[in-house]
């Protein structure tokens, strides 16, 4: 748990809050569950060293520019040039000058991208902005977005200017922080596409046509990291080489220009962002950060930790080298400790040492089989204190007798947490406090431990022990105390101790080789001393150690996980629960046995045989025999790499073993590129602290275990890591820097999923302290690293990694070994077809790694992974050895992707907008719904919300369309309440009134037309309505009933059909009871258990050429017409269906007669007209005894209602094809060209008017109190986002601003008026309140007023002063001489204490404060009524005795309101609490106008009413007041927050 201001600390990559570093059998005091996929922040750790390597190639050099002066710096090096970095921060933006004419239809865009970590939702990096119409989703827009919680991910929006609807395209996969990545986007009128990284990951049919028309061209901008709305956030990062074109590239085109091969047709915008001729500020004097671009994204990726994983241990590939390499696990002895306590003399101590032998001897039998042994280091601790006392672990001594009974206090030696746990005790009588005797019923922190009377000295009266933590004489010692008293760490060794603790059945715990703790003296191993070297009860500390050389319990991946966590193992996998496959999934269980009991958690079977004989279950020592091998080569991997301290003969100095070869990246006729992996433990080898943290370049990377800084550094970045989904918990980040200054971050948000990282650009200070704000004290911080520049002088003098390259043939000069600093190597000694063999060997200072890496067989000239072409043993090869784009770094396929040609150009099938033949058989977004052969599927005719017939339901009648069909999960387009793609439960059932047996659900009735045998029922659906923060269990799941005919629950079926995400779509099979046979259904009852979950469709399967029913009853002279599923019975021949003709249709036919078909296709403009008769044969009607059955209709399209911007539309003729709208401007839009015509096109949208409605701002914004400095602004009128430069007048100054701050500025915004700060006098502070009654001023404090000070008599002294357009009087106002006579005594209130000198003369002052701390002292009389349900009281905290001999103000004025929360005022969200006078209106975060950023983020999010802008100083409430004066009104409704 992390409090404001407080750290939690962090070694290395810890992961204190994913799961994990728990002692077994605690329960989480957390209030919330963990997510454990979270866990997968390790991947930043390659990005980091990405980032390492591009510091060494650029110093970081950078410079303000503004569009004017732009230049660009001469670095020397050919490959730098100058980007923009995007701050964050309001006003910096670029746009295209509008000289450049952007395509409305074929267009490609690309653009390099590098993003900041924890991206506020919706940040826009390059978009094609409206310029009339800004409130308008029009355009385009590439940014980064959640539309999954706690996942954000690049998007490619689009909406052209006919559609009503954004299509929004989002990648799959997260962004990664910090890593530049290569973004296309493209739209030829139909499809839009988003590729990253050259990958087309998805496309989309959902627009048509040109974006735009002629017309409105003029509108059209292109800008780079502005907001698109006005709630929007600002992007922060780089980004590089923006170009676009007026064609459509190809996707091989496409693929080119990722990686700069091969010629591609010359753009219209050419990708140099610091050609001024092209890109122009926004505003005119928007400064953006240009700094010089570094190196791209690597070419080689590092070892993957899979997602549920934690080390590089639990990659796939890495356990099986270990598993099939004999010398990876060669023989390694493992040292540990165990402590020992006996008495002063060495007797009586805790274990025997034939205990101890008896342990050994079975530890080293354990582990013997997978060539571990084990060290033994015994550590007598000989102290009688100690010995006395019971070792108690885990409970805090803050807990002990707090009066709450806590679990892990509860043991027999604190009488059962100091009776908290006991029972009824008798009442503790004060009486009894230190009375001298011993009251059980006062041994408790309430009642200080009885005032001693339990502690007087060494005593074994267990009847009543002593508990008082400060005394001496207690009869137990905490485990952490006695850590912290021996220091052992567990640096060079494992620690073993001996402890008692009371909850839960567990008898041991240990920290795992990434935890926190793993290495500190609060790491190791804890045993019971039961369970310690007795015969048939050793097994305990080997299955200890087991985990503390990183194994899981073989049933982690069922019983030890969330029921959602995308990490629970239902079949034997590396990947998921405890990352083995070759222990089968099982429940937890104690039995020498497979469990019989199968009510696991998540109902999630185990699966026989189950590896109960292992040492990593809970089957006990009876049973215990053996370590699965992967389990070995887990435990190989992390002393190889993570434990290396704890070998014997070794030390941690020693570098790790490379465990795979190198590989070729690049061959030239005479030469050869190799590329290795960095040495794993490169961070331990280069020597003690604090070398252990410089990484290459002589970086430090410092983890936070306290506030304070261990190393000051000048911080290349800060980078967090939380667990949880916190998204807007962590509220600021401060940082200190040794001069003593501080800055303030603000509001960031941080993501579980990824790091929240700050580039510090600028900073040249030293960092020595930061502090993280969180709203709540539920948030918990996994680590805070600070990434310091390069070459800082500590890490200097530390020992460099290097590796040594073997090579075979021995090199020209006869060498066979060369030593290169890096990790990669080229030969330029190489010969055609000429067969070399390479190793590596990692290499510190004089330690070598003890053996050399497998070796790379390379002929020269021979093709190799990674050279674009893709040979036959190569599943695809795009040029490079990355994976995550298709093509892994071993030319292997990546799942989910395609991948074609040579170089292979990879893909994302089902989301590429082409029905390819391979997704034809299954559903897939390009292709549709699939109805397999020999069936057919039905849709809903009619939909009933029962509990909510008020509840829109259209979205669920008939067939899903393509846009329902590709939604995803957590879609921004399903937000409220009603949606037109997907239905949601309107009422939350737990307020529901109870229905149908007294279930808390929402009902729901849908019907077909075609009564059917069930075979199965089909549902698509999206979980969730919006990113929510909502836990699930088992409230994912929907219970569905079939109706009969006449609408009864049919009691054969009732099936429970898991909702989720990634499956589309849903299929239940309907299974037949034997003995209830055939049943027709026609309806299904569902019954939803949490609006959460979201419907797109609800479809019925049943056989399409056989019922069961009718089949059998049709006997011997029917004959079963399987196009119908009717029966038959004709004697002679049928009659002929008359030619059947429609109109608006095609229609052809298979014949007239009994049982011909028709297949109806509608008219471009018309479509299948939809109601009641709507039915699955719909477009193919079929000829039966003469007649045409299921005959549908076509109709002309329905347009629907037009919007258009700034225009009401007069629709005359309805709203269907050929219908033609007049639009006229709504004031005080103006058309600006003919009159405004729109007609409903065959595509079903209206067409693009031939001119538009323009709202422009009238001449000469108002300047109350100013004169216009941009006197072009003074005539004509003026576009929405003008900015208007004006000054305050002389004794003016800028509302909020300093007092001579007197430059404005007004903008021109859609409603056509001006917004902007304004100039208000300038203030004088006030006069000295003793001096209230003696003067007089002509313009109160105001700039130019005049005051005069009558001193009382008998004094005549006339003081006369003005207040200066500075803001300071002309003179000291000084003072008078007053009576003597001083001011009553001012008494204590029940409310108020007064602090006031004795006597208190005219002139003194008494501070005020409220009896409560929680509470301050307002001055009650409210001087603003104007302000709408806002608290206006001011605060006071002094009274003055005025000459009058009285107090001012009055003591009767005073009164308590609760105190602000000052950590919260300003911070960026608008907290209830603070949302008063006396808060300042929570420094502005409550009103649009105020909070930076403009966009108000109510705290706590559902605040409403008490979160509306009500400061009558704000902008919206001035302007609120003057339209109130003006109509009059008594009733405005409150703003709305945004
Ligand atoms: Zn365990």
């Amino acid at each position: 748990m992390l409090g404001a201001g407080y750290l939690i600390l962090g070694v290395f990559f810890s992961i204190a809050g994913c799961q994990g570093s728990y002692p077994e059998g605690f329960a989480f005091k957390d209030a919330y569950p963990k997510i454990k996929s979270c866990t997968d922040f390790t991947r930043t750790l390659h990005a980091d060293r990405y980032r390492r390597k591009e510091t060494r190639n650029a110093e970081e050099i950078f410079t303000n520019v503004t569009s004017g002066g732009r230049q660009r710096r001469d670095t020397g090096e050919e490959d730098l040039h100058i980007v923009p970095y995007l701050p964050g921060i309001k006003g910096q933006a670029l746009q295209l000058a509008p000289s450049v004419v952007i395509p409305a239809i074929n267009l490609t865009i690309d653009l390099w991208v590098k993003a900041e970590g924890g991206q506020h939702p919706g940040a826009s990096i390059l978009d094609l902005f409206d310029t009339c119409h800004p409130s308008q989703k029009n355009g385009w827009r590439i940014g980064i977005a959640s539309h999954e919680p706690g996942k954000a991910t690049f998007f490619f929006s689009i909406r052209t200017d006919r559609n009503p609807h954004t299509t929004v395209i989002s990648a799959p996969h997260e962004y990664q922080p910090q890593q530049w990545t290569h973004l296309t986007a493209t739209f030829d009128g139909t499809v839009a596409s988003l590729y990253v990284d050259g990958v087309l990951v998805k496309a989309d049919r959902g627009q048509r046509g040109p974006l735009f028309s002629d017309i409105t061209r003029e509108c059209k901008v292109v800008r780079l990291g502005d907001k698109v709305q006005r709630d929007d956030a600002l992007f922060r990062g780089s980004v590089d080489g923006v170009r676009i074109w007026n064609s459509l590239l190809t996707k091989s085109e496409i693929c080119s220009l990722k990686e700069h091969r091969g010629a591609i047709l010359d753009p219209l915008v050419d990708g140099n962002l610091a050609d001024a001729d092209i890109w122009v500020g926004v505003n005119q004097n928007d400064a953006i950060k240009w700094h010089f671009r570094r190196a791209a994204k690597p070419d080689v990726d590092a070892i993957v930790i899979p997602k549920c994983g934690e080390t590089i241990c639990d990659n796939p590939d890495v356990v099986h080298r270990y598993s099939n390499n004999w010398k990876l696990k060669q023989p390694k002895t493992v040292k540990y400790i165990i402590v020992n306590v006996a008495d002063d003399d060495g007797s009586n101590p805790v274990l025997t040492e034939s205990q101890i032998t008896l342990q050994d001897i079975d530890l080293k039998r354990a582990f013997k089989p997978y060539n571990i042994t084990w060290l033994l280091e015994v550590t007598n601790v000989n102290s009688s204190f100690i010995r006395t006392k019971t070792i108690l672990a885990g409970c805090p001594v803050a807990l002990l007798g707090n009066g709450v009974c806590d679990p892990e206090c509860d043991h027999p030696v604190t009488h059962s947490d100091a009776g908290d746990c006991g029972g009824i005790r008798a009442e503790c009588q004060w009486l009894d406090v230190e009375n001298g005797i011993c009251d059980p019923q006062c041994n408790n922190q309430m009642n200080d431990w009885d005032g001693g009377d339990c502690c007087f000295g060494p005593s074994d009266n267990v009847s009543e022990p002593c508990l008082d933590p400060a005394s001496e004489f207690r009869a137990y010692l905490m485990l952490d105390d006695l850590r912290r008293m021996l220091g052992l760490t567990n640096t060079e060794a494992v620690v073993v101790h001996l402890a008692e603790w009371s909850i839960g059945g567990s008898i041991g715990f240990a920290t795992f080789p990434w935890d926190n703790d793993a290495f500190t003296e609060r790491g190791g191993v804890v045993v019971k001393p039961s369970v310690f070297g007795r015969q048939g009860a050793t097994g305990t500390l080997i299955h200890e150690l087991g985990h503390a050389l990183g194994l899981w319990h073989v049933h982690h991946g069922v019983t030890e996980m969330e029921c959602n966590d995308p990490c629970l193992e239902t079949e034997p996998s590396m990947l998921l629960g405890d990352m083995c496959s070759d222990t089968n999934p099982t429940n937890e269980h104690t039995t020498c046995g497979n469990p019989t009991d199968e009510n696991s958690p998540c109902a999630v079977p185990s699966i026989a045989p189950t590896p109960y004989k292992n040492f990593m279950s809970y089957a006990g020592d009876d049973c215990y025999e053996e370590f699965s091998p992967q389990q070995a080569a887990r435990m190989h991997c992390h002393l190889d790499h993570l434990l290396t301290g704890w070998l014997h003969g070794s030390s941690s100095a020693v570098p790790s073993i490379q465990i795979f070869p190198p590989q070729v990246m690049q061959a030239g006729t005479d030469s050869v590129h190799i590329h290795w992996q960095q040495s794993l433990n490169h961070r331990h080898i280069r020597g003690p602290s604090p070398c252990g943290h410089c990484i290459e370049d002589d970086v430090l990377v410092q983890y936070a275990y306290s506030a304070q800084m261990k190393y000051p550094v000048v911080p290349h970045s800060i980078e967090v890591w939380i667990p949880w989904l916190s998204e807007g918990i962590l509220h600021d980040l401060q940082l200190f820097w040794s001069n003593g200054e501080s800055k303030s971050l603000g509001s960031l948000p941080v993501q579980c999923h990824s790091p929240l990282t700050v580039t510090l650009l600028e900073e040249v200070r030293l960092l020595t302290k930061v502090r993280l704000l969180s709203k709540t004290s539920l948030i918990s911080v996994d680590s805070l690293a600070v990434t310091s520049k390069s070459q800082v002088k500590i890490c200097q003098t530390c020992t460099n990694v290097e590796y040594l390259v073997h090579r075979s043939p021995a090199f020209g000069d006869g060498t066979r070994e060369t030593v290169v600093p890096v990790t990669s190597f080229t030969d330029t000694d190489v010969q055609p077809g000429v067969r070399y063999e390479y190793s590596i060997t990692t290499k510190a200072g004089t330690k070598v790694a003890e053996f050399p890496s497998p070796a790379l067989v390379y002929q020269h000239g021979q093709s190799f992974c990674g050279d674009g072409t893709t040979d036959s043993d190569e599943d695809c090869d795009d040029g490079n050895l990355r994976g995550g784009d298709g093509c892994d770094q071993a030319c292997r396929l990546e799942a989910g992707y395609r991948c074609s040609g040579s170089p292979a150009m990879c893909y994302i099938p089902a989301n590429d907008a082409q029905c390819e033949n391979v997704e034809l058989s299954i559903f897939s977004c390009d292709c549709g719904h699939f109805t397999p052969d020999g069936y057919m599927d039905q849709w809903p005719v009619s939909v009933e919300d029962i509990t909510d017939p008020a509840c829109p339901l259209h979205s669920l009648l008939g067939a899903p369309n393509h846009e329902q069909l590709c939604l995803m999960c957590g879609d921004p387009r399903l937000s409220g309440a009603a949606s037109d793609l997907a239905w949601m439960a309107c009422a939350d059932p737990y307020t529901l009134p109870l229905y149908y047996n007294s279930d808390t659900s929402n009902w729901l009735e849908v019907t077909f037309s075609r009564p059917v045998v069930p075979t199965a029922i089909i549902m698509y659906a999206v979980s969730s309505r919006a990113p929510s923060n909502s836990f699930w269990s088992d409230k994912d799941w929907v219970t569905i009933s079939l109706l009969s005919h006449n609408r009864t629950i049919l009691s054969t079926q009732k099936l429970r059909v898991n909702i989720t995400c990634d499956q589309a779509p849903i299929v239940s099979d309907v299974a037949v009871n034997p003995n209830e046979g055939f049943h027709h259904a026609i309806g299904l009852l569902l019954k939803v258990p949490t609006p959460d979950i979201a419907i797109v469709a609800i479809g019925l399967r049943s056989h399409l050429y056989f019922d069961p029913i009718t089949h059998s009853t049709c006997g011997l002279d029917g004959v079963y017409n399987p196009y119908s599923g009717t029966c038959l019975r004709s004697t002679c021949g049928s009659p002929v269906c008359e030619p059947l003709f429609l109109k608006y249709a095609t229609v052809n036919c298979t014949g007239y007669n009994h049982g011909d078909v028709c297949r109806v296709q509608c008219f471009a403009g018309y479509e299948y007209e939809s109601g009641l008769d709507w039915s699955w044969d719909l477009k193919s009607p079929v000829c039966i005894e003469g007649v045409w059955t299921g005959v549908p209709r076509c109709v002309p399209v329905d347009c629907g209602v037009p919007v258009v911007p700034h225009a009401e539309p007069f629709c005359d003729n309805g709203h269907t094809l050929g219908s033609r709208c007049k639009l006229e401007c709504i004031s005080p839009a103006k058309k600006t060209g003919p009159p405004l015509t729109i007609e409903c096109k065959p595509d079903g949208m209206w067409s693009f008017p031939d001119s538009y409605c323009l709202v422009r701002c009238k001449n000469s914004p108002p300047v109350k109190n100013a004169t216009l400095t941009d006197r072009l602004c003074a005539y004509g009128e003026h576009n929405i986002g003008k900015r208007c430069d004006s000054q305050c007048l002389p004794g003016y100054h800028v509302v909020g601003q300093g007092h001579g701050d007197r430059a404005n500025s007004l903008e021109c915004t859609e409603e056509g008026t001006w917004r902007g700060p304004s100039c208000v006098p300038v203030q004088c502070p006030p006069l000295s309140a003793a001096l209230i009654g003696l003067y007089s001023c002509t313009n109160g404090r105001n700039a130019g007023s005049f005051c005069t000070i009558k001193c009382p008599k008998p004094s005549t002294t006339v003081t006369k002063l003005e207040c200066l357009t500075s803001g300071q009087w002309s003179r000291d106002p000084g003072t008078c001489v007053f009576s003597t006579e001083p001011c009553p005594t001012l008494l204590n209130t029940r409310e108020l204490l007064f602090n006031c000198p004795n006597p208190s003369p005219v002139g003194s002052t008494c501070s005020v404060q409220c009896v409560s701390y929680d509470r301050i002292p307002v001055l009650s009389a409210a001087l603003n009524q104007d302000t709408q349900g806002g608290d206006s009281r001011e605060r006071i905290d002094l009274v003055t005795c005025i000459s009058s001999q009285q107090w001012f103000p009055a003591v009767a004025d005073i009164q308590c309101l609760d105190r602000c929360q000052e950590e919260f005022t300003s911070d960026g969200y608008c907290d209830a609490v603070n949302n008063h006078a006396h808060c300042q209106w929570d420094g502005g975060d409550c009103c649009p106008s105020t909070v930076d950023g403009g966009v108000v983020r109510p705290f706590p999010s559902q605040c409403t009413h008490e979160c509306t802008c009500v400061d009558p100083t704000a902008e919206e409430n001035r302007r609120r007041n003057r339209v109130r004066r003006h109509h009059g009104a008594d009733h405005v409704r409150p703003l709305r927050n945004v």
